[in-house]
């Protein structure tokens, strides 16, 4: 069924309103609190390249020689070594998403996965620290549901474009225009939207979300291209918010049709995050952790992932024999988190993720709405 309607900022909101364009602009607390002074600030440890370190971090590039040429190596591996080690130290647990770099993916991260797999483990860990390297709504919803736990991420600029398409504001007047009707709310999206939501989605589970609340219609937000694909899963009426990822709508069908044209028996697989005539172009449309399940039960021999770069190199590490063809697009944001600001947040306990209590316990009902489905 079509979305009944998708309102967004430049028809929806008056300009004035329009809140600035860097990249997480009004997520609830920007400002890092001051965990560096309730931790020691370590200094820092031998960054050099030797045998030792060679020999010691050997297993992790063997992983990762696929997707790593070996002249990188030795600049990644003493701050791998670096990082596991103060990991133990800081009692922390670093949370990656699958658009992670593939060194960081796979040689110090703990828990990896999309953006539900990484929110249920949040609610798990027993360690006190929580390093989240992903952008920065995924460290607010890690802190949503660790209140009493210290989550840094080592960039807090590494923003979203979607989280930053719609404010707590906007809800409210979406709730005043469409009265009694539920709101379900993408991941992807700040804590004070968040808190004005009646539950949130991933892109794993937003078909399930939305049939779950009995509802005729749903406002859901703030992804456009995801409404319409709800849209077309399900009989209940969307309304929507013309949020875009700004890596995903960058996929064209002529691009995808050259690739089919080239190869006609290559395997398209696509997140719903792009627009619908891309994923018309798809053999599979699902989340992340669909996609790579995907790629895993039907191990095609040449197969585009139809989403951010890296999480081809992240599934190729674990599939060398399938040929990933790349007609990728970066994510800047995931990109802000490195090793060195990994290794760097570690040591300086910074920078820490604040979210306003008030706001924090509505925005947990909605998450933990989702998480308990
Ligand atoms: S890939 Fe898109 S949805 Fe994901 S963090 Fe980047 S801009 Fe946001």
């Amino acid at each position: 069924m079509p979305i009944l309607a998708a309102y967004g900022p430049a028809a929806y909101r008056p300009a004035a309103a329009r809140r600035s364009t860097s990249p997480a602009a009004g997520t609830a607390g920007r400002k890092p609190a001051p965990a560096g002074r309730r931790f020691d600030v370590l200094p820092e440890p031998s960054l050099a390249w030797n045998e030792e370190i060679a020999r010691e971090t050997a297993h992790l590039y063997e992983r990762i020689k696929h997707v790593v040429p070996p002249v990188e190596w030795p600049f990644f591996a003493p701050y791998v070594k670096a990082i596991n080690t103060l990991k133990a130290k800081r009692d922390a647990v670093i949370l990656a998403h699958n658009y992670q770099t593939p060194e960081i993916y796979n040689c110090v991260a703990d828990v990896v996965g999309d953006s539900l797999q990484l929110a249920r483990e949040a609610a798990k860990t027993k360690s006190k620290v929580i390093v989240q390297c992903g952008v920065h709504f995924m460290a607010e919803t890690a802190k949503i549901l660790n209140p009493d736990k210290t989550v840094l991420i080592p960039d807090s600029r590494a923003g979203c474009s979607l989280a930053q398409s719609i404010t707590g504001e906007d809800v409210r007047l979406l709730r005043e225009r469409f009265p009694g009707v539920p709101v379900v709310t993408y991941v992807n999206t700040s804590a004070a939207v968040k808190a004005e939501s009646d539950i949130c989605c991933t892109s794993a589970n937003a078909v399930e979300v939305v049939e779950s609340l009995g509802a005729e219609r749903v406002i859901f937000l703030p992804d456009e291209y995801l409404a319409k694909y709800v849209a077309s899963q399900t009989t209940v009426k969307i309304i929507a918010w013309k949020g875009h990822c700004e890596v995903h709508e960058r996929f064209t069908a002529d691009e995808l049709r050259k690739y089919r044209d080239s190869d006609p028996t290559i395997q398209i697989i696509a997140h719903p995050e792009c627009p619908p005539d891309v994923l018309a172009e798809a053999d599979y449309t699902g989340s992340t952790a669909g996609m790579i399940k995907w790629v895993h039960d039907h191990k095609p021999k040449r197969v585009i992932m139809v989403t951010e770069c890296s999480m081809a190199d992240n599934v190729q590490v674990e599939l060398p024999d399938v040929e990933f063809v790349r007609p990728c697009n970066l994510c800047p944001h995931m990109k802000r988190i490195t090793l060195p600001k990994i290794l760097d947040s570690l040591l300086t306990m910074q920078e820490e993720v604040v979210v306003d209590p008030l706001i924090a316990d509505k925005a947990r009902r909605a998450v933990e709405r989702m998480i308990h489905l």
